[in-house]
């Protein structure tokens, strides 16, 4: 039994480890974290950091089935249906149900792999404070799939709490997990105080009302969630 738990340990450190060169070795006492729709900015920090390739890679799958080939097989599948066609739409409903499946499985190694590389950013940050945002609304319409995969889980917060766990363990200190409320995160100009103005295209990158800098959301609204004050949450 014991040697069963070292063997477990082992491998989560592994994977930990695998993680670390990647990573800048700037200290940073306090990371924030903005999730956001799948690509190279679904996890943002409050400094400046890339994600690693494993995670961009899941993503990038994942976004690919979901907006070019599933909507391209459902419209296959809505002609066969008109042709009278019940051999293709069997046949397609199969490659489909197969490629919904994947696609979840896509999602499941991501946030699988997500809490060992927060983990990793955390430990060669020497971070002492995780904070991230509570979301109490349903964040399918702007927040992605990543962030429904996250807050919808039994225990919603359960990938930051092992991030912070595993980092912990690595560090010899309790790092803290904190939430914060959703104030306005992602459309205050941080340590300027004016508003920033999405335009209809204008997603990743949004000018500052007050100040007219050109200014990335998401990194923003996780700067914003480094500074507001947060709610402690228990350790996993
Ligand atoms: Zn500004």
């Amino acid at each position: 039994m014991r040697k069963r738990r070292k063997i477990a340990r082992f491998h989560s450190s592994t994977l930990l480890h695998t993680y670390l060169p990647q990573i800048a070795g700037r200290k940073q006492a306090i990371l924030g974290i903005d999730i956001n729709r799948l690509g190279k900015h679904m996890v943002a920090f409050n400094i400046p950091l890339s994600l690693p390739p494993d995670l961009l890679h899941l993503a990038k799958n994942y976004t690919h089935l979901s907006d070019k080939v599933l909507p391209e097989l459902h419209r296959g599948l809505l002609s066969k249906r008109k042709a009278g066609d019940a051999h293709g739409c069997c046949k397609l409903l199969g490659e489909l149900n197969r490629l919904y499946t994947r696609r979840s499985r896509l999602l499941r190694e991501l946030t699988r792999l997500l809490p060992h590389f927060l983990a990793a950013v955390m430990m060669k940050k020497q971070c002492k404070k995780l904070k991230v945002e509570q979301l109490t609304v349903d964040p399918t319409g702007t927040k992605g799939a990543l962030a429904k995969a996250i807050y919808t889980m039994p225990d919603s917060l359960f990938i930051y709490k092992k991030a912070v766990r595993l980092a912990s363990q690595e560090l010899g200190y309790d790092v803290q997990l904190e939430s914060v409320l959703p104030y306005h995160t992602s459309t205050l100009h941080y340590g300027c105080g004016g508003t920033l103005v999405r335009g209809r295209n204008q997603y990743d990158v949004a000018p500052c009302k007050k100040c007219g800098q050109k200014v990335n959301t998401h990194s923003n609204a996780a700067q914003n969630i480094a500074s507001l004050p947060g709610t402690l949450l228990p350790p996993l």
